[in-house]
C-alpha cells in the first residue's frame, strides 16, 4: 500500500474509530446519567426487595446502538431488579457483604487510568499499593514482613495458590500423590476440594475430621487421624482448618491445629475467607494461632464489605510460591531483576489482572479502620438480636455460633424438613428479606448470615416480621 493511501484510509477510520474517545462535554453527560442512576439506586435500597425471582430476558448484543439512559433502565430492570440484590442490606444469604461507595469510587478511577498492577516495573505506583494493601493484611493477621501474599478473584483464586505452594513444597507429585493426605472440616467450604481438583490432586486422600458440638475441627481426632496415616506409610501434608465456616459461623481451633500440623512437619492452610476480618473485634482471641498458618486466604468482598472480586492470600514460604508462579519471558525481560517479589504476577496464575489493590487501598485510607471494626461488631450483635428474636416465636436454633452466621428451623410436630422447605420457599416468594437454606446434620435449616454493611436493626426487626408472616402462611396451608 503507497504512504497516500494509507494516509485516506487512516483518515476514513478515524471517523468512526474515535467514537471511543469520547468527548469532554459528553464524558460529563454521561457521567452525570451514571451519577444520578448510582444515587437513586442506592436512595432505594431500604424500600426495594432484596429478592425476586425474576429471569433476565433483554440483555442480547445486537449490532443495534443505543444510548446510555435507555441502557441504564434495562440494566435496572433487567440486572439490579433480578435476584439478590447483593448491595442491599436485606441480604442475610450465602455470605453478603454489600460493596462501599469508596471502593465502587476506586474501581471507577482504577479503570479510567488503568496502570498494569501487575510488574512492578510498569506500575511502579500500583504494585506498591497493592504491596502496601498486602503488607497491611499481614500486620492485621501478625504474619511476617517477609511473607508474600496476592490479591486475587476471592477466596476460591487464593485457595488455588495456596493449595500449589503446599503441593510445591511439599514435592507432592506422580506417585505421591495417591498417598498424600489432606485434613479437613466435615463443614470445609467446597471451594477446597474443588481446588485440589484444579491442581491435579484429584487423587490424594481427604480425611475429614470429625467436630465437636459446636462444629469445630475435634484436634485430638486430627492427631489420631495423622499419626494413624504416618503409621501406615502415607503421606500427610496439608491441614485446612476455617476461621468462619459458612453454615455454622465456627472458629477451629487454630493455635493447636497449629502445633499438630508443626509437629508433623505437614502445611497448615486456615481459611478464613468469611470469618477474617472479624480478628479486628472482640473476638480477636478465637484468632489465636492464625498467625502461624503457613497459608492463609481472606475475602475482603466479604468482611471489607467491597464489591465481588476481591480476595487474598497470605504464604509464608516465598520460594514454594515462585516456584508455581515465577516466569520469565523474553518479551518481559524489561522487568524482570531483584525487584521480583514487588511484581504481583510472580505471586499469582494472574499475569494481567484488574487493579484490585485501589479498592481496598482508597476505603482504607479515607474511612481508616475504625468504622469498618464497627460494623463487625454490629453484626456480632445483630445475629444475637435475631437469635432472640426468633427462639421467642418457637424456632430451635443451631448451637451459638462464634461469628456471625447462625441458623434456624421450625419444630413443626410432623413433615418438619418439608415444612421449614417450604418456609424458604415462601420466605423466597415474599423476598422483603432474603436469607437461604443449607442442611446441617441431615437436617433442613434456614441460615441467616449478618455481614452486609447496610445490615442494621431494623433489618432485623422486618426479616424477624417476614419469617412470622411466611410461618402463618406455612400453617395456615395444612
Ligand atoms: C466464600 C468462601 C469461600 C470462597 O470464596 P469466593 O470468594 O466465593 O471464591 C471459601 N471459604 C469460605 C469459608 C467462604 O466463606
Amino acid at each position: 500500500m503507497k504512504t497516500e493511501d494509507i494516509i485516506l484510509k487512516l483518515a476514513q477510520l478515524n471517523e468512526s474509530s474515535r467514537q471511543l474517545d469520547i468527548p469532554e462535554q459528553e464524558r460529563i453527560e454521561m457521567l452525570d446519567a451514571v451519577t444520578s442512576y448510582a444515587n437513586q439506586f442506592i436512595s432505594g435500597l431500604d424500600t426495594i426487595k432484596a429478592f425476586q425471582e425474576k429471569e433476565a430476558t433483554a440483555l442480547e448484543i445486537t449490532n443495534k446502538k443505543r444510548s446510555l439512559p435507555a441502557l441504564l433502565d434495562l440494566y435496572q430492570k433487567e440486572v439490579a431488579e433480578t435476584g439478590i440484590n447483593a448491595a442491599s442490606g436485606k441480604h442475610l444469604g450465602y455470605i453478603p457483604g454489600g460493596g462501599i461507595f469508596t471502593a465502587a469510587l476506586a474501581d471507577f478511577l482504577a479503570a479510567v487510568t488503568n496502570p498494569y498492577a501487575s510488574v512492578y516495573f510498569a506500575s511502579p505506583g500500583a504494585a506498591t499499593v497493592e504491596n502496601e494493601v498486602i503488607n497491611w493484611l499481614k500486620s492485621v493477621f501478625l504474619f511476617p514482613k517477609k511473607s508474600v501474599g496476592s490479591l486475587s478473584s476471592g477466596g476460591s483464586v487464593s485457595t488455588l495458590i495456596a493449595f500449589t505452594a503446599a503441593r510445591d513444597k511439599h514435592k507432592v507429585k506422580n506417585e505421591l500423590i495417591r498417598k498424600s493426605v489432606v485434613y479437613v472440616s466435615e463443614q470445609v467450604h467446597h471451594s477446597t476440594q474443588k481446588a485440589l481438583r484444579i491442581i491435579g490432586l484429584e487423587d490424594v486422600m481427604i480425611r475429614y475430621v470429625p467436630l465437636d458440638d459446636r462444629y469445630r475441627i475435634k484436634t485430638d481426632s486430627l492427631n489420631e487421624l495423622i499419626e494413624k496415616d504416618i503409621s501406615e506409610g502415607l503421606h500427610p501434608f496439608l491441614v485446612v482448618a476455617t476461621a468462619g465456616t459458612t453454615d455454622t459461623g465456627a472458629i477451629d481451633p487454630l493455635d493447636e491445629i497449629a502445633t499438630i500440623a508443626h509437629k508433623h512437619n505437614i502445611w497448615f492452610h486456615v481459611d478464613a475467607a468469611y470469618g477474617g476480618f472479624f480478628i479486628m473485634t472482640s473476638k480477636k482471641e478465637m484468632f489465636k494461632g492464625i498467625e502461624k498458618a503457613d497459608s492463609l486466604i481472606i475475602d475482603p468482598h466479604k468482611g471489607l464489605f467491597l464489591p465481588y472480586g476481591v480476595g487474598a492470600v497470605l504464604i509464608k514460604d516465598s520460594a514454594a510460591v515462585l516456584h508455581s508462579n515465577y516466569y520469565t519471558a523474553n518479551y518481559m525481560q524489561d522487568g524482570a531483576n531483584e525487584e521480583m517479589i514487588k511484581s504481583p504476577a510472580n505471586i499469582s496464575p494472574e499475569l494481567t489482572k484488574h487493579f484490585r489493590g485501589l479498592r481496598v487501598w482508597l476505603p482504607l485510607q479515607i474511612h481508616g479502620t475504625e468504622p469498618f471494626i464497627a460494623c463487625l461488631e454490629e453484626k456480632l450483635l445483630l445475629v444475637k438480636y435475631f437469635r432472640n428474636k426468633l427462639a421467642e416465636l418457637g424456632f430451635c436454633l443451631g448451637p451459638e455460633p462464634d461469628l456471625s452466621v447462625s441458623y434456624f428451623w421450625y419444630p413443626f410436630e410432623i413433615d418438619t424438613d418439608k415444612k421449614n422447605k417450604r418456609l424458604i420457599d415462601e420466605i423466597h416468594a415474599d423476598g422483603s428479606v432474603f436469607l437461604s437454606s443449607s442442611i446441617i446434620n441431615k437436617r433442613f435449616v434456614i441460615r441467616i448470615a449478618i455481614l452486609a454493611f447496610r445490615t442494621k436493626k431494623e433489618t432485623i426487626d422486618e426479616a424477624v416480621e417476614m419469617v412470622k408472616r411466611c410461618l402463618e402462611k406455612v400453617n395456615q396451608a395444612d
